[in-house]
């Protein structure tokens, strides 16, 4: 038999941390903190599992969850001597949902559950403070009327702000109680007016009222598109936490807050976080009133008047201090906590991880391993190899003399460039046209996530470094200010009023996320160094890491790039670009229409220098270090003119007719390029371009050995092989130029002939051509094509079509397709090493660079990956953390991205 209800309160718990997939992630650590002695108001955590049987039952609940909840809120009523109802001292519930992951800001929370206009009374009576009954009143018909009966909070507000203008007030807590009382009784009004109907007296009703709108609340439109985000499974549902209420709104030795153990955006070990004095729930993070830094630091920091917690109740500051800690200790990870006040007793209503920025998180876990706290390896599997990215942007270079027009609070690092915008509609459409856009909201909210996603860079006036825009734009990385006071947005006229300046909509502006800067205009950016902290974790990674990690570089530019973020080779430079350049297309252009073997040779002769000095640029740059060079690989009509003007020009500049070459350029036209004249096959009908390739190799190895004291090895790789015979064939090329070359520069030069496996043919030979090659790299770009017989080209047209109707999950182009793809990789890597069990394997696709992929690779034993330099600190610890954490059963089972098998 199921047991829906877990209940905790006064030191037990019949749950822990370790049942979060049961009792979700806020029941879970509530439970963990009740065990552990923490003051936590009592309360029961009905299981997750209830809301897919609310959802079977066709939108109802349980009868035996129902006995279970009621048996569980008499335990309530045991340990705090208060009745659910009672109109002398009635309990007050709230009702909270948690998924098994956080949703910030997506489900939905009731507060004061339990009042009525008996109980209201009776709760003032009791506390000697009708103020604050009635204030926790309006508070529950607002909240229930917008959660449970879906009524929204628009006109509350409006009777609420109404109200004040004529009272003359302007903060809520100058309201006295029969003014709220007052407000009470008009929002009953103004809900029986639009609904027809009363507001439930009956606290049984409200209870199951609520618990149904939270389990509802797991299907709403916004809870859908954030799972869909952030691949969370439906199937998880959302439990419930039904929780006796603290009150933070019980005057002025009572608040309420949030806060993070160490600094959520520099990694920095002190506490930090806002609070509000008499003030309940999210007053904090709503921006109803400004809210006060908790630490006098922090204040200071802030440049705040208001008095911190550390001054005004430092009693239950102390308190808090020294529960983060243990709370760190326990968790051994930076704790996200919520916590009331009440008549200054501090209770602790949350935990969780913390979210921080990819510099805090480095931090923290380089500081955990010198405060002992976590290994080596542990730091190391904390970063998520993805996130590097964010201290590989580039950020402001610190020499320009920034134009500031407006400033805020540093909410989320890095700098960003963009066309201001004013919707997050906008900020979709700016990037489905490859426009760079800075999203420009006075404040965010749930419904703004996709455009928040689409935008460089997020800008608001009003908020705090806990605010939605705050805490998401740090989730996904992208630079943000929030709170910029000193600037006002007005949305109706698409306008942005700095100091001094007033931009319209399109304007570029440049946000600081790390200073909290609004710069005018495009700034210039420098790129990060690579050292302290970062350089720490690299280094652990280094050493926990098996596989190699080298860079796809053309040119000595990108591979001196790439050295600098730690590559330790090249795993593929593609030599056609470098056809392409300047006078070469021409030379090039020669070649392929010379009518003759002879005419070819010609062209080829004038191309040998130019690829020689290529090569010795790239060679002297790897200084020794294994350099792979792929043969001449796409077909020859790429290299010329297309358009009748183009071929006009061509024509021209090289003394032929139009006409004869319009003739040429169709004759080598092909259907399907992708799968027509390229690789190892142009090798094959022109074996004197591979000649020149082989020479242009072993020349400029023998003339950077000589530059830079270290011995080359070239690796030359033969592209698009199927057939034995076809390597065979340009192997042999190769080997008669390199004697000559050893020949004529009068020394041995180590080399190796190897192969591309990018056709599902080449990996079920692989034993035999394993004869043949003496390394193999899975050029899984083309292998995915060839695997799925889909054009990479044309895969946009139903890629995202699969995507939606669920046909597939993930774009095989991006993340490797382990199943399929993946199978034949692992088929070539075992055939291929049961012939020549040395043999060097790596992977130089785009996948090189994808942690999922990576991980895969060194599942099945890959020496090295091969990415763009940019990616290189990221695959570096993606195999590092493959190796610390993965069997082939995690990588299949655990990372959400590796979910379907199909
Ligand atoms: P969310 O997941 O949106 O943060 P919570 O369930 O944590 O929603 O509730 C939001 C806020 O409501 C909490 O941070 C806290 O301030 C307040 N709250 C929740 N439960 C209680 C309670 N039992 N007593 C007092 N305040 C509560
Ligand atoms: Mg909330
Ligand atoms: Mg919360």
């Amino acid at each position: 038999m199921t047991k829906w209800v877990y209940r905790f309160g006064d030191g037990q718990a019949e749950g822990r941390a370790r049942d979060h997939e049961v009792l979700g992630g806020k029941g879970a650590n509530l439970a963990e903190m009740c065990a552990l002695g923490l003051p936590v108001p009592p309360g029961l955590t009905i299981v997750s599992d209830a809301c897919n049987t609310y959802y079977k039952n066709g939108r109802h609940i349980e009868d035996q969850v129902k006995a279970e909840v009621r048996a569980g809120i008499a335990a309530i009523e045991a340990i705090t001597g208060r009745r659910f109802g009672s109109v002398s001292q009635p309990l007050l519930l709230s009702v909270r949902s948690g998924a098994r992951v956080s949703m910030p800001g997506m489900m939905d929370t009731v507060l004061n559950l339990g009042l009525n206009d008996e109980t209201v009374q009776a709760l003032g009576h009791d506390a000697g403070d009708a103020r604050f009954a009635w204030d926790s009143y309006r508070r529950f018909i607002q909240m229930y009327a917008d959660v449970v009966m879906g009524l929204g909070n628009d006109a509350f507000e409006e009777i609420l702000e109404d109200e004040k203008a004529k009272l003359g007030h302007e903060f809520d807590t100058e309201l006295s109680a029969s003014e709220w009382q007052h407000i009470v009784s008009l929002y009953k009004k103004l809900i029986e007016e639009e609904l027809e109907q009363e507001f439930p007296q009956d606290p049984e009703v409200q209870l199951w009222g609520a618990v149904g709108a939270v389990f509802a609340s797991w299907m709403s439109a916004r809870a859908v598109t954030y799972r869909h985000l952030h691949n969370i499974p439906e199937g998880w549902g959302t439990a419930i936490n039904i929780q006796a209420m603290v009150f933070g709104n019980l005057g002025n030795a009572s608040a309420t807050g949030v806060a993070f153990t160490r600094n959520p955006s520099t990694g920095e070990r002190a506490l930090y976080g806002e609070f509000l004095v008499n003030a309940q729930g999210e007053d904090v993070v709503a921006g109803i009133r400004t809210p006060q830094s908790i630490t006098e630091e922090g204040r200071i920091s802030s440049g705040s008047e208001k008095p911190s917690m550390e001054k005004l109740m430092p009693e239950a500051f102390r308190e808090l201090c020294r529960i983060c800690t243990e709370l760190e200790i326990h968790y051994r990870d930076m704790q996200d906590i919520e916590f009331t006040i009440e008549r200054g007793k501090l209770w602790m209503l949350q935990t969780r991880s913390a979210k921080r920025s990819t510099r805090a998180a480095m931090k923290i876990a380089v500081d955990m391993v010198d405060e002992g706290v976590i290994t080596e390896d542990e730091a190391v599997l904390r970063i998520e190899p993805s996130s590097l990215d964010q201290l590989l942007h580039p950020t402001i270079d610190p020499r320009v003399t920034r134009q500031v027009i407006g400033s805020g609070l540093p909410a989320s690092p890095g700098a960003a460039t963009g066309a201001i915008v004013f919707t997050a509609e906008e900020a979709v459409e700016a990037e489905s046209e490859g426009r760079k856009v800075i999203l420009l909201r006075v404040e965010t909210s749930p419904e703004d996530i996709h455009g928040m996603h689409a935008a460089e860079g997020i800008l608001t006036t009003r908020g705090g470094m806990t605010s939605h825009a705050a805490v998401v734009a740090r989730g996904m990385g992208i630079p943000c200010v929030v709170g910029a006071g000193t600037m006002r947005i007005d949305v109706r006229n698409e306008r942005l009023l700095g100091v001094g300046v007033t931009l319209k909509k399109g304007d570029i502006i440049t946000i600081d996320g790390s200073a909290g800067q609004v710069l005018k205009g495009e700034v210039p950016m420098i790129q990060p160094a690579l050292s302290g902290d970062f350089g720490r974790i690299m280094g652990w990674a280094d050493r926990a890491r098996r596989m190699t990690v080298r860079t796809n570089a053309d040119t000595p530019a990108d591979a001196l790039a790439a050295r600098s973020f730690g590559a330790e080779g090249i795993g593929l430079c593609r030599t056609e670009h470098m056809f392409f350049e300047g006078e070469r297309i021409h030379v090039m252009r020669e070649m392929i229409l010379a009518v003759d073997e002879k005419g070819r040779r010609v062209a080829l002769d004038k191309l040998l220098p130019m690829q020689r000095l290529d090569f010795t640029g790239l060679f002297t740059v790897m200084h020794g270090l294994p350099v792979t060079i792929r043969l001449l690989d796409p077909p020859l009509h790429e290299f010329l003119p297309k358009t009748d003007d183009e071929v006009a020009e061509v024509a021209f500049a090289m003394g032929m007719e139009a006409s004869v070459l319009r003739q040429r350029v169709d004759a080598l036209h092909e259907f399907n390029p992708m799968l027509g004249h390229r690789g190892c096959r142009l090798a094959i009908s022109y074996p004197e371009i591979v000649e020149m390739q082989a020479r242009a190799i072993f020349e400029a190895a023998v003339a950077a050995a000589k530059e830079t004291g270290a011995a080359v090895v070239p690796e030359i790789m033969v592209p698009l092989v199927g057939l034995r015979t076809e390597l065979d064939y340009v192997k042999a090329r190769i080997d008669e130029v390199a004697g000559a070359v050893m020949n004529e520069a009068g020394m041995k030069i180590d080399y190796l002939v190897g192969t591309m496996i990018e056709l599902p043919r080449a990996a079920l030979r692989a034993h035999v051509i394993a004869e043949a090659a003496e390394f193999f790299s899975f050029g899984t770009n083309d292998l995915t094509q060839t695997t799925f017989g889909i054009s990479r080209d044309d895969a946009s047209a139903f890629i995202p079509t699969y995507q939606r109707k669920g046909i597939i999950e993930h774009d095989p182009f991006i993340s490797l397709d382990f199943d399929g793809v993946g199978e034949l990789i692992s088929i070539a890597a075992e055939r291929g090493r049961r012939t020549r069990n040395d043999m060097k394997l790596g992977i130089c696709g785009e996948h090189g660079g994808d942690p999922a992929s990576i991980r895969f690779c060194e599942t099945i034993g890959l020496d090295y990956v091969s990415c763009s330099p940019f990616r290189v600190p990221i695959a570096r610890l993606a195999a590092a953390q493959a190796v610390i954490a993965g069997s082939l059963e995690d990588v299949r089972r655990g990372p959400k991205d590796l979910r379907a098998s199909v």
